[in-house]
């Protein structure tokens, strides 16, 4: 099913999961298993993140192409410019194409390990809006998905300012909705989607969510992408650090009170960075009664 159905039949908040693709086969029969767990709550849809190295994106292809076929789960195909010549990307797309698979997450990407810039390569784009106007002439079969930042990208010069101009182009060029880089502060996604909306964005801007089961690699992601942790969520998680069930249960109270939040103001769905894990997913979706099992 594309996303713009998806979205235009959706009956309450959009519920999505993230995963990555395992680099072991042990990981991989974990993905599985996380998957037929999640399945259980009927998310509207999955994604699958795209590394930077040609083996870790082979894995996505091949995972986002099983979830098509051996699922009832709808895939999401995360895309991203590194690396990739426009006749790179318009081969994978009509590989995905072949395979039924008919939603992009359109991205930049993330700088190559061992480097700290995105280098666009010769034939190929610089930001993901190229990349979204590119699938939508080229490849106009798909729906496109983007990212956004509630708190500013961490390259962005102007700020969050920016941030909302590039969405609003991003938009433009044919996506149909946005999908969030993960925050803990409420205040800064309502101030962020206030301002989006009084710049032109009218495609449904989801909220980032991301239950903390290690807090540690939280502190450490959020240095990587920018999200900022507040010092009442440092207060409340630090003194847990080597008590994993203790993390697992405060990371569910927090996620499950900051989506009750964003969800009572009108976020128009949630999508849960699962980090290929069921567990917290479940039991916040569960709490806050938008388990479409329990509906
Ligand atoms: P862009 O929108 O192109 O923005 C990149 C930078 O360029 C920003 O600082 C922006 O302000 C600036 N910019 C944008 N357009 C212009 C313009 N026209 N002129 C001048 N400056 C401009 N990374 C991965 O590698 N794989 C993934 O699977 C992945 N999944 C993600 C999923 C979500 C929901 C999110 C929020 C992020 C994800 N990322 C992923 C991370 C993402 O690739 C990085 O944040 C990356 O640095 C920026 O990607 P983007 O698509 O937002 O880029």
């Amino acid at each position: 099913m594309k996303l713009t159905e998806i979205l235009a039949d959706a009956a309450g908040p959009l519920i999505s999961c993230e995963f990555f693709p395992p680099k072991t086969d042990k990981g991989e029969a974990n993905l599985w298993q996380c998957l037929q767990e999640l399945a259980t709550i009927r998310p509207d849809y999955v994604s699958v993140t795209y590394g930077a190295g040609g083996s870790s994106q082979d894995r996505t292809k091949r995972i986002v192409i099983r979830i098509r076929h051996e699922t009832e789960l709808t895939p999401v195909a995360h895309l991203t410019c590194v690396g990739a010549t426009r006749e790179d990307l318009a081969a994978l797309l009509e590989e995905y194409r072949e395979a039924g698979i008919a939603n992009i997450l359109a991205l930049r990407g993330d700088p190559p390990e061992g480097t700290d810039r995105f280098k666009m390569v010769k034939g190929g784009f610089a930001y993901a809006s190229d990349l979204v106007r590119f699938i939508r002439e080229q490849h106009g079969n798909f729906s496109i998905a983007v990212a956004t930042y509630p708190e500013g990208h961490p390259e962005s010069p102007g700020g969050v300012e920016d941030d909302i101009r590039f969405l609003k182009l991003k938009q433009d060029n044919g996506a149909c909705v946005a999908i969030t880089q993960y925050f803990f502060d409420n205040e800064a996604f309502y101030r962020f989607r206030d301002r989006a909306v009084a710049a032109g964005v009218n495609i449904p801007i989801v909220p980032g969510i991301v239950p903390i089961t290690n807090y540690t690699q939280i502190v450490s992601f959020s240095a990587k992408c920018g999200a900022i942790i507040p010092d009442w969520l440092h207060t409340r998680m630090q003194p847990l650090v080597d008590d994993a069930e203790a993390t697992k249960q405060a990371g569910i109270d927090i996620a499950a009170e900051q989506c009750a939040d964003l969800l009572a103001h009108g976020a128009p769905g949630l999508h849960f960075i699962t980090l290929n894990k069921s567990e917290a997913t479940i039991a916040v979706c569960r709490r806050l009664g938008i388990a479409k099992e329990s509906i």
